[in-house]
């Protein structure tokens, strides 16, 4: 099988070693979740639920205005009772509202739960499909949380003619979408061919890369076998990219799977694809054949301050500290660093209780060997950063324009082009962070833009 990639790149230490190949573990219940109201990229949601309230396993707890397009409900993923509502530390780093629930005495039991109906996405209308997906709460799982039934509705000027399956997982240490992989090759397969029903699309790419070879056979029977695909002749195939970071960014796979360039500040679809991630097109399969709603999260678990580093499957919600240690037993006294995420895209925490979300890939305990930490020092011009990006950047350029406060100059050198891969401050030899202060300049430019929108409409009135 031949192996697509795209230019540049970076070959990482995998760190994989102690979680590949391992399936996903159900871990034991918590006695209590704390589940963040706002797990999506879009509008805000408010709680549907008060302080004292008895709630189920699946039953939805916060939603955003009914007609809000860009708003996706949360559910509750333990039955108890409603402790708290208030705001806790999230994986962003930023304090956020969430209804923490208590199981009480009885012991939460997983398939004790609220479902919906089962919904055959290949019969019913389109749009009672979609808001299928978006009742279940399904935000992309791969990392940015952007409403599934949104990015399948693209608008109609858009010509969408591929869908990517999302199997590239080129952070270190994560293997949970592997885990999927090989754990559910049915549901994604039948994930799959849902969303080429609701969208039309006729031909799909499942990608990963070539250290998932031995996968390929298993879901090429799934393709063989799946009804929808095979009457419809669908075009779905599988391909191998080289294990490259970051190849799993949507703007890389589609270069390596498809050839096709995303315009600058454009969308996957504005080069006519979809992309979604493997654990959400199982999740979206659920949605339909089970009617459960997301409310569970397959996760890596690792790192050297990890004791017992594993793939697991918890309720949204879980702080892994709660988890007993039979289970799941962090050395802390080894343990530097807590990064949700991978290392190289994820985000430190301070400390360990710190709910799990529906994009959390991966909770990563580091020791200070696995922790480059050093002093910033000045730029020497090297240029190892420009011949890294993968986006074809110049993070130097944007660094200096946004040192400066010039933020015409930092958008003019890409900054909203910037996918955040880290790769620019990991060979940096002069340790600046780069990513960071991109991050933080993203942030101000839409802070400026809203400001300048809220005068222009200050104005009117
Ligand atoms: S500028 Fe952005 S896209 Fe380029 S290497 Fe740095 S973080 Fe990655
Ligand atoms: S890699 Fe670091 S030191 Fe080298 S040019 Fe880029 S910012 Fe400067």
């Amino acid at each position: 099988m031949a192996v697509s990639t795209f230019s540049r790149g970076l070959k990482l230490n995998p760190r994989k070693h102690a979680t590949e190949g391992k399936p996903t573990e159900t871990a034991p219940f918590p006695k209590q979740v704390v589940i963040p109201v706002n797990q999506h990229f879009g509008a805000p949601n408010k709680a549907l639920v008060a302080v004292g309230d008895r709630v189920k396993r699946g039953q939805c707890i916060a939603d955003g205005a009914a007609d809000g397009l860009m708003t996706v409900p949360v559910h509750a993923s333990i039955s108890g009772t409603v402790k708290k509502i208030e705001p806790r530390l999230q994986q962003n780093n930023t304090e956020g509202l969430c209804i923490i629930i208590e199981a009480g005495e009885e012991e939460p039991k997983q398939n004790d739960i609220e479902l919906m109906p089962p919904l055959d996405p290949f019969s019913c209308p389109k749009e009672e499909a979609l808001k299928r997906i978006r009742d279940a709460g399904i935000t992309g799982m791969g990392g940015a949380a952007f409403p599934a039934h949104v990015k399948l509705n693209p608008p109609p000027d858009k010509i969408i003619d591929l869908i990517i399956a999302d199997g590239a997982e080129c952070e270190p240490y994560l293997t949970t979408d592997e885990a999927v992989i090989s754990g559910k090759p049915r549901l994604l397969v039948t994930g799959l061919a849902a969303i080429m029903k609701i969208t039309g699309v006729k031909r799909a790419i499942i990608g990963m890369e070539d250290n998932k070879a031995s996968l390929v056979p298993a879901l090429e029977k799934e393709i063989a076998l799946n009804e929808y695909i095979t009457a419809h002749s669908l075009d779905v195939t599988v391909r191998l990219c080289k294990t490259l970071y970051p190849q799993g960014g949507e703007k890389m796979l589609i270069k390596a799977l498809a050839n096709r360039e995303v315009p600058s500040g454009g969308l996957p679809l504005d080069s006519g694809c979809i992309v979604q991630n493997v654990g959400t097109l199982t999740a979206i399969a659920e949605a339909f054949t089970l009617g459960k709603p997301l409310v569970d999260r397959d996760l890596t678990v690792s790192g050297g301050a990890c004791k017992t580093p594993k793939n697991i499957c918890v309720p949204v919600g879980t702080l892994i500290g709660d988890l007993p240690e039979t289970f799941m037993k962090i050395d802390y006294d080894r343990l530097r660093k807590i990064v949700f995420g991978g290392p190289m895209m994820g985000n430190a925490v301070p400390f360990a209780a710190v709910p799990v979300q529906k994009n959390t890939s991966g909770i990563i305990f580091l020791t200070s060997g696995e922790t480059k930490i050093c002093d910033e020092g000045t730029c020497i011009r090297c240029g190892r950063c420009i011949r890294n990006c993968a986006c074809r950047l110049s993070p130097v350029i944007i660094n200096i324009a946004l040192e400066s406060g010039d933020m015409e100059e930092a958008v003019r050198a890409g900054l909203m082009d910037c996918v955040e891969c880290g790769s620019c401050s990991f060979v940096c030899p002069a340790g600046i962070k780069l990513v960071q202060r991109f991050r933080v300049g993203k942030q101000r430019l839409k802070m400026i833009k809203s400001a300048a929108q809220h005068a222009a409409s200050q104005e009117k009135v």
